[in-house]
């Protein structure tokens, strides 16, 4: 069910914007960078990774951005964030085959012990996706908290948080991301169309605890 809180919804962008916007793309695909990226990448994964899944075999020719870099710059060049396509895939890849539906998603962030997973918790309902990186990692590693070291997960960690929060794009099941860095809370927020609920600041003069 719906709340009464409003999504998030990303501003609209003055046309004068888009061309600039227009501009820095093609700066960006014009790039040594990107070029030197995406030959490696197609190199690498020289068929076409959707046709593959499904067993088909077909010579791959673009590099998709799986978030795209309007959202994630910081990932333009990161190969976790690529995915090579044929030309009918590519086409293909939004829109038509998948369509994103609109679900509520939810951040909660907020410094440690402010709360974030108890608010999650006392809210969530069976079949809610929750991302909880403390939980996940135990899951994989059975590590707690404060257990070390944990540091050596966060790449691997940070990439499946990142495919996964591409793909709740397109699953209707309300979802909850905890994040206690504001920064990193407020760029999921942006590509998953979420609203954030800060614990630290959520109720003024109140306990912190009872975010
Ligand atoms: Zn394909």
């Amino acid at each position: 069910m719906p709340t009464t809180a409003k999504a998030y919804r990303p501003r609209k962008i003055a046309s004068a914007k888009k061309s600039q916007q227009r501009v820095a793309d093609q700066q960006f695909y014009d790039s040594k960078e990107w070029l030197r990226c995406r030959k490696a990448f197609l190199q690498e994964h020289p068929l076409c990774q959707r046709c593959d899944a499904v067993g088909n075999v077909r010579p791959a020719k673009d590099v998709h951005h799986k978030i795209p870099k309007k959202h994630r710059p910081d990932l333009a060049l990161d190969p976790s964030n690529l995915e090579a396509l044929c030309k009918s895939c590519h086409s293909r890849g939004e829109g038509q085959l998948r369509r994103k539906v609109r679900a509520e998603r939810i951040v909660v962030t907020g410094t440690t012990g402010s709360g974030k997973t108890t608010y999650v918790n006392q809210r969530r309902r069976r079949g809610d996706v929750v991302w909880d990186w403390d939980a996940v990692l135990e899951t994989l590693t059975g590590q707690q908290k404060h257990e070390q070291p944990r540091r050596d997960m966060i790449s691997a960690l940070t990439a499946m948080r990142d495919t996964l929060l591409v793909e709740l794009l397109y699953v209707k099941r309300k979802a909850w991301v905890i994040a206690s860095n504001k920064e990193t809370a407020r760029g999921i927020a942006n590509v998953i169309g979420a609203r954030m609920v800060d614990c630290d600041t959520r109720l003024t003069g109140g306990p912190k605890k009872s975010c």
